[in-house]
C-alpha cells in the first residue's frame, strides 16, 4: 500500500495511471476584445505505464506526440492535471515543493540539448558539485569535490578539465557532463528526454554505452524518451508508442519490434535507418490533428492506411493481444 492506499508493485520504481496534462493557449488582448473562446492544447491524454526497478522504459513517438511532456510531468517539472504518479511507492501526485524535494534527489532528468541545460557561466566542478551540496549528498565542499572528480572519471573526464566551461566541450562531451550532474544526487530513476538526438550518429553509441554502464553500476532505472526506433531498440527493456498524447501500443521490445501491431507502430519501425528485419515500409500521408480539437474516434485515423468507418466515430481502447497492449479496431 502506498500513502493513498493504493495497492503498489515493489517491483515498480514507477507507476504512471492516466496521467493527463493540458496547456491554454496565450490569450492576448485582441482575444479578449474578439471574444475568442481560451483554447486548451491536450497534450497528454490518460497515459499509463510502469517502469520496473533496473530497467529501460522507453517513450517513442513523433515530435509532438507529448512524450516529452509525458517525461517532464512525471518529474514534476509540470504539474498534472490529473492521474496518479507513484514513485517508490509514494503518491508525489499532488506533492508540494517543499515535498519533493527529497524526491528529486531521486529522480533526476537529462535533457536533449546538453549545452541549454548546462550554464555556461560556471565551471564544470560547480556544475556537478551544486546539486551534491544543495540535496546534501556531499557534507562539505571538501567531500562534494572528492566525489565530483570521482563521477568526472566515471564519465570519462581528467580531472585537470573540470576547470573548464561548457563551451569548450563537443556536443558528447556535453552530454556526459549532463549525466554526471544527474549522477550528483544519487538517483534511482533517471528521465532522459532525447539524450542522444542532438549528437552525431558517431557519438551516439558512446553515450548509450555509457548509460547502460551507469545503470548496472549504480542501479539505476530509465524512462528514456526518444523519436527513433532504431536509437530505443539497443536499449530499452518495453516501450510505448505515443501519438497525438495517447499510448497506442505497449509492450515488451522483442514483441513489438518482431511483429508491430498498430499501425503507426509498423510506419515508424518502417523508416527506421537501421533494422535488419523486413517490414513493407507503409506510406503515412495526411496531417497529425490538431490537439486543440482532438478527434472523437481513433487519433490515427487521419493518415492511417487500414482506417475503416469506425475508426472515425469510436476511439480504440488498449486491449492486451500477442502479449502487449495495442489500441486499434483492427484487433
Ligand atoms: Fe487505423 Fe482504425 Fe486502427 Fe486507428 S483504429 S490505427 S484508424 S485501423
Amino acid at each position: 500500500m502506498n500513502n493513498t492506499g493504493k495497492m503498489h508493485d515493489p517491483k515498480n520504481i514507477l507507476e504512471v495511471s492516466d496521467l493527463v496534462q493540458t496547456f491554454t493557449q496565450p490569450y492576448g488582448i485582441l482575444d479578449r476584445l474578439t471574444g475568442r473562446p481560451k483554447k486548451t492544447v491536450h497534450a497528454v491524454n490518460g497515459v499509463s505505464f510502469s517502469v520496473r526497478r533496473g530497467e529501460v522504459f522507453s517513450l517513442v513517438g513523433e515530435s509532438g506526440c507529448g512524450k516529452s511532456t509525458t517525461a517532464r510531468t512525471i518529474v514534476r517539472l509540470l504539474e498534472p492535471k490529473s492521474g496518479t504518479l507513484l514513485f517508490d511507492g509514494q503518491d508525489i501526485t499532488k506533492f508540494t515543493p517543499a515535498e519533493m524535494m527529497p524526491v528529486r534527489k531521486k529522480m533526476q532528468m537529462i535533457f536533449q540539448d546538453p549545452y541549454a541545460s548546462l550554464n555556461p557561466r560556471q565551471r564544470i566542478r560547480e556544475i556537478v558539485m551544486e546539486p551534491m551540496l544543495f540535496h546534501r549528498e556531499a557534507a562539505d565542499r571538501e567531500e562534494a569535490h572528492v566525489k565530483m572528480l570521482r563521477l568526472l572519471d566515471i564519465v570519462g573526464f581528467r580531472p585537470e578539465q573540470a576547470d573548464r566551461y561548457p563551451h569548450q566541450f563537443s556536443g558528447g562531451q556535453r552530454q556526459r557532463i549532463g549525466i554526471a550532474r544527474a549522477l550528483a544526487t544519487n538517483p534511482t530513476f533517471l528521465a532522459a528526454d532525447e539524450p542522444v538526438s542532438a549528437l552525431d550518429v558517431s557519438i551516439q553509441a558512446q553515450v548509450l554505452n555509457l548509460m547502460m554502464d551507469l545503470r548496472d553500476e549504480f542501479n539505476l532505472s530509465y524512462l528514456f524518451i526518444a523519436h527513433d526506433l532504431s536509437v530505443v531498440r539497443h536499449v530499452t527493456e518495453r516501450l510505448g508508442i505515443m501519438y497525438l498524447g495517447f499510448i497506442v501500443e505497449q509492450g515488451e521490445r522483442d514483441r513489438i519490434f518482431e511483429k508491430p501491431l498498430h499501425p503507426y507502430t509498423q510506419a515508424l519501425l518502417a523508416v527506421a535507418p537501421t533494422l535488419d528485419r523486413k517490414i513493407a515500409a507503409v506510406p503515412l500521408s495526411g496531417d497529425v490533428p490538431s490537439p486543440i480539437h482532438l478527434p472523437v474516434g481513433c487519433p490515427f485515423a487521419s493518415r492511417c492506411p487500414q482506417k475503416m468507418s469506425i475508426c472515425e466515430t469510436n476511439r480504440p481502447k488498449l486491449r492486451i493481444l500477442d502479449g502487449r497492449a495495442v489500441a486499434c479496431h483492427l484487433y
